[in-house]
């Protein structure tokens, strides 16, 4: 199955991602994870998509084009992958076609998770995330043991730099304007499926698992 999680910044694409790739066992491609990970170890590739991530801004398309490419070309993707965060563009969404077609594969589902820009800031400001597992918290919903330490592993927790609500409010522009038109491109497909992403973590998982017929 290829499945978009789609949505503004903070609906909480990735945690839910996470959740999914257990039950229908196929992989998250994130590509701001990716990016992350990217600039974490200091590459060439990693300053370029901080200069835009840094100011809430979308990478350019040809920067994440080839990224997004060789991630959906490993062996872990070749039956399915749940989209986070990919495609934020047009150009990207017609790439993503491209490439899915070319190995007899479509979209099955556009999952468009809704939340109110109020909150939305509210769950970017208070998210903070283990630097040395991954592991997300948020300071009011889903807080850690102690603010500053992962409970899972305990290592240092940190918020990530783009989650400033000047930022936030930046890359919410940056969605209105670039992403939430794909809404459309999908739409005239019938693929959108829209699911309300406020309340409990579980109950947003069990509506997405009803909005995309699994069980
Ligand atoms: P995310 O973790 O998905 O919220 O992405 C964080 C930031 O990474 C975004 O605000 C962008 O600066 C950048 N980014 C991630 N994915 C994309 C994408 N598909 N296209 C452009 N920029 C992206």
């Amino acid at each position: 199955m290829d499945l978009i999680l789609f949505g503004p910044p903070g609906a909480g694409k990735g945690t839910q991602a996470k959740r999914l790739t257990e039950m229908l066992s196929i992989p998250q491609i994130s590509t701001g994870d990716m990016m992350r990970a990217e600039r974490a170890i200091g590459s060439e590739l990693g300053k370029k998509f901080d200069h835009f991530m840094s100011q809430g801004l979308l990478v350019p398309d040809d920067l994440v084009l080839s990224l997004f490419a060789q991630r959906l070309a490993q062996d872990d993707a070749k039956s399915g992958a749940i989209f986070d965060g990919y495609p934020r563009t047009a150009t990207q969404a017609e790439a993503l076609d491209d490439l899915l077609k070319s190995r007899e594969r479509k979209i099955e589902k556009v999952v468009s998770i809704e939340v109110p820009l109020e909150e939305m800031i509210e769950r970017a400001v208070g998210r903070r995330s283990c630097q040395d597992c991954g592991h997300v918290y948020h300071l009011r919903y889903n807080p850690p043991p102690s603010p500053d330490v992962c409970g899972a592993c305990s290592g240092s927790l940190v918020q990530r730099k783009d989650d400033t609500e000047e930022t936030v409010r930046t890359r919410f522009d940056e969605y209105l304007a670039k992403t939430a038109p794909l809404l459309d491109y999908y739409g005239k497909r019938n693929l959108v499926v829209p699911v309300n992403g406020v309340g409990e973590l579980d109950l947003v998982t069990t509506r997405i698992k009803e909005a995309i017929g699994v069980s």
